[in-house]
């Protein structure tokens, strides 16, 4: 097979772009406080922060659009949705919500007790959250090789099955509120599990009568990497690995907003009744009626439609195989990078490109500003501003400290993608003169998306070009 297979669909639709000047570029981060996510996207060239509600639909989704039934109780469109998450993924019951956090949001209250753990491979940042705002505590049990930006390991998100056993035994099963078993692993660097590893942990849980809940947002990414690496898939369709793999847990949280190629959208399925009910008694109260969960008919149809074209092998090939082509031309300009590339995004690894910062400076943070600075390209900061505190309200410091560069779904073209490895390696050159950051303003939770900051004082030979010195200089802007 091709490494880099050409584009499985073509142009139907252009949306232009708008190019900025460098002056502009500046100012515009200086007014976002020096955070990506406050960037107005008129002033982002190349939109990398994240692949979540990104996809470009195809000409069928759209269409779709217009059969929507709108109908308060009783929509269609969501018999469409349930039929497609049925057939596909094989759990009898679907229970909409307006994306993924509001499905985590539920699963969390029906599942946690208070001062139960929830062992997970990495957290997720709105997961986690939720999972701690219902009184559970998130305990981290995937394999060391996660933490380790160079282990070259096929399944970098696999749960580690003896931190998993040694929680079990310490807290006894009934102190486990449930495993949540993500495909792929975000935070990891879009790293996958294995069927294997899924197979193993849903056995143990089994055994121990424990749920095994899975965060499928990243599903079709995920089958793809099992059917490119793991034994004995390699002729079997993404389609039927992905059922195969929900065959191993109890029910699934999933954001549509990635693997189901729509903008907005998300669900919870499951095979238990009992879950079913609570989950319908809660996105009655805080999403929707369980017809239509916070979303319109026509999301609906739209994601059931994008829920199968996920699933396609040419599509998949062509996905991952995007990243992959943005990740070896960063290697190759031996740009330090987490390693494999995995499936929605290449990973900057920060603590390695601008090794004169501290943590404490938040280099991640400062990397993806300059870079935004020096292109246009607009990336986002997964480290410890993302890590946010803990409970004693210390910062949490993370082991990965990374720059993702997210690509969206069907969006971009290798052209692009160039433009964006030029400019990381460009600024790689000149890597000195990047400064650190301290806080402004601090939101107390989940602070990285609205978190605004300034630059620390002029690093040692910076050059006059170089942003955050600039600013270092002019009045703090609101
Ligand atoms: C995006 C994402 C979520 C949250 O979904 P939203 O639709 O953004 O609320 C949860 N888990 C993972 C792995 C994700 O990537």
């Amino acid at each position: 097979m091709m490494r880099h297979p050409a584009e499985p669909y073509r142009i139907k639709m252009v949306e232009p772009l708008v190019m900025t000047t460098r002056e502009e570029r500046e100012e515009a981060i200086a007014q976002a406080g020096w955070n990506t996510f406050l960037l107005p996207s008129r002033k982002v060239y190349i939109d990398l922060l994240t692949d979540s509600g990104t996809s470009a639909m195809s000409d069928r989704q759209w269409s779709m659009l217009m059969i929507g039934d709108e109908a308060y109780a009783g929509s269609s469109s969501f018999d469409r949705l349930q039929s497609a998450v049925q057939a596909y993924y094989g759990f009898p019951h679907v229970v909409p919500t307006h994306q993924g956090r509001g499905a985590e949001h539920i699963i969390s209250r029906i599942l946690i007790d208070p001062g139960q753990f929830v062992p997970g491979n990495m957290y997720f940042t709105t997961t986690r959250y939720h999972q701690e705002a219902a009184g559970g505590i998130f305990v981290d049990v995937v394999i060391d090789e996660a933490h380790d930006p160079h282990a070259d390991h096929p399944f970098k998100g696999d749960i580690d099955l003896a931190k998993l056993e040694r929680l079990v035994d310490e807290h006894g099963a009934e102190g486990i509120a449930y495993v949540n078993h993500a495909v792929t692993v975000n935070l990891a660097g879009g790293q996958p599990v294995s069927m294997r590893n899924l197979r193993e942990v849903h056995e143990f849980c089994q055994t121990h009568g424990i749920v095994h809940w899975s965060d499928a947002t990243r599903l079709a990414e995920n089958a793809y990497f099992i059917q490119q690496r793991e034994d004995g898939y390699a002729d079997v369709s993404t389609a039927e690995i992905a059922k195969e793999m929900m065959g191993y847990v109890d029910g699934v949280t999933m954001s549509g907003k990635k693997d189901c190629l729509v903008n907005i959208g998300g669900f919870l399925a499951m095979r238990s009744e009992e879950i079913l009910v609570k989950a319908r008694e809660l996105v009655v109260v805080y999403e929707g009626m369980p017809s239509y969960g916070g979303m319109a008919g026509r999301d609906m149809e739209a994601m059931a439609q994008g829920l199968v074209e996920a699933l396609d092998d040419d599509y998949l090939a062509h996905r991952v195989g995007q990243v992959r082509y943005l990740g070896e031309r960063l290697l190759e300009a031996g740009i330090p990078i987490v390693t494999p590339v995995g499936g929605h995004a290449v990973f900057l690894d920060a603590r390695e490109f601008l090794p004169h910062l501290e943590q404490d400076d938040y280099p991640a943070q400062a990397l993806a500003a300059a870079l935004y600075v020096e292109s246009g390209v607009r990336s986002m900061e997964r480290g410890i501003v993302s890590a946010g505190r803990d409970a004693d309200g210390r910062d949490r410091h993370p082991k990965l400290e990374l720059v993702r560069l997210t690509v969206p779904r069907r969006v971009y073209t290798d052209r692009h993608l160039d433009v964006v490895a030029d400019a990381v390696i460009e600024l790689y050159r000149k890597r000195e003169t990047i400064g650190g950051l301290r806080f402004v303003y601090e939101p107390p939770s989940l602070r990285f998306f609205t978190a605004r900051f300034e630059p620390l004082q002029v690093p040692t030979g910076a050059g006059p070009e170089v942003s955050p010195t600039r600013f270092a200089q002019e009045p703090a802007l609101t």
